[in-house]
């Protein structure tokens, strides 16, 4: 029986965690939650302590992305997702142009699409594997892409596109963020969950915005749309000022969200983390390219991931067989994207994956299929 086999102890990865998120959390993360009773945890997020706590958050962020000059960092409840419902009220004035190449670029786009209040989206679509590269076009006063689309491993760059005058450009940096490098200046918003490289839990979103993206806004906010109180980001830009939110936080998210930025900034910043991220991705996909068995999806090599790696199987090799092998290692969460529906692993190698937990990982599975087919 396939689940028998049991993998030598030093052949495995020190941690098993290979999510795309939730993703791997740090042992400090958790300490820093314990160190946080009595004086932060169970206290009102209305006081000094815990603004102090948001506050800490939000210069960090502006200290990873060295943020120009009149960019803020925006935060609210609801992660990714409430975001897009918030984009779509407080951002796009009267027509978005979308990106969608995978699973989350395409919700963001049926989102502005529904919307009754806004024109049908421009959506430019390209299959599972590959990217979509926004094109100016009249009309368009927002333009939407994820830097790394979670659900198929390609990674997009994040550049204006030419002639979009004063459209803005709102990015989807859910999985890119603290893990791939941004020149911040194209993006007027910037926004993500904290579950993926910064290895909080899920629940809040955060966003860097521009001066043009705060006057966009404002102007929304001022125009007399009808904005429900949670998706009106003039709200959320008041109460960010203030170092508040809205709505109470949960705070242990934002307590492993500002240790995992501490050692992310102690580390060298944007350097370190994508030196990880990308040495990790050198070691994936130079084990696909030299492996029998093992093919990297996404064929244009620019636009493989640096945080998320999708690797197809071969058949006789079953991926579901030999995720199960790992699984009762403790190997757990390389499964490929549900609605792929390919025989495929998908390996989350975020920041706090070690470069050779990857190798190991890959002599696992190396160990694992020579046994399998013999
Ligand atoms: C995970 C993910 C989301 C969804 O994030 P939630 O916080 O669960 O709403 C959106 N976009 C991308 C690119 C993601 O990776």
């Amino acid at each position: 029986m396939a689940t028998e086999l049991s993998i030598p102890t030093d052949l495995l990865p020190r941690d098993g965690r290979f999510g795309s998120g939730p993703s791997r959390v740090r042992d400090a993360q958790i300490q820093a939650i314990v160190d946080a009773q009595p004086t932060v945890l169970g206290t009102s997020h209305r006081q000094a302590p815990v603004k102090k706590l948001v506050k800490d958050v939000r210069e960090s962020l502006a200290a990873l992305y060295q943020l120009p000059d009149g960019y803020e960092v925006l935060l609210g409840n609801g992660g990714s997702t409430s975001f897009w419902d918030a984009a779509t009220f407080s951002l796009v004035e009267r027509r978005a142009q979308h990106c969608a190449f995978g699973e989350f670029g395409a919700k963001f786009a049926k989102a502005t699409t529904d919307a009754p209040h806004l024109e049908a989206s421009d959506v430019i679509e390209a299959p599972a594997g590959e990217i979509a590269l926004p094109v100016a076009r009249d009309g368009i006063d927002v333009y939407a892409w994820p830097h790394n689309e979670t659900s198929t491993g390609a990674m997009a760059p994040v550049i204006r596109p030419e002639g979009a005058s004063d459209a803005l450009t709102v990015i989807d940096g859910t999985s890119a963020a603290g893990g791939l490098a941004l020149d911040v200046t194209q993006a007027d918003v910037y926004y993500f969950a904290p579950q993926k490289s910064f290895g909080s839990d899920g629940g809040l979103w955060f966003a860097l915005v521009s001066p043009a993206a705060i006057e966009r806004i404002e102007r929304v906010a001022a125009s007399g749309r009808y904005i429900p109180e949670t998706l009106a980001l003039a709200n959320a830009l008041q109460n960010s000022r203030l170092e508040q939110t809205l709505n109470t936080p949960a705070l242990t998210p934002l307590i492993m969200m500002r240790e995992q930025l501490s050692w992310m900034l102690d580390g060298g910043g944007m350097d370190f983390v994508t030196g990880r991220t990308s040495e990790s991705a050198r070691r994936i996909y130079q084990w696909a390219d030299a492996s029998e068995y093992a093919v990297t999806f996404v064929t244009q090599a620019s636009a493989r991931s640096s945080v998320v790696a999708t690797v197809d199987l071969l058949p006789p090799v079953d991926s579901t067989q030999l995720r199960s092998v790992l699984r009762s290692a403790g190997v757990v969460d390389i499964d490929p994207y549900r609605k792929l529906g390919r025989n495929q692993i998908r390996v989350g190698m975020f920041p706090s994956v070690d470069p050779d937990d990857v190798s190991a990982l890959t002599a696992s599975i190396d160990w694992i299929v020579e046994r399998l087919l013999t």
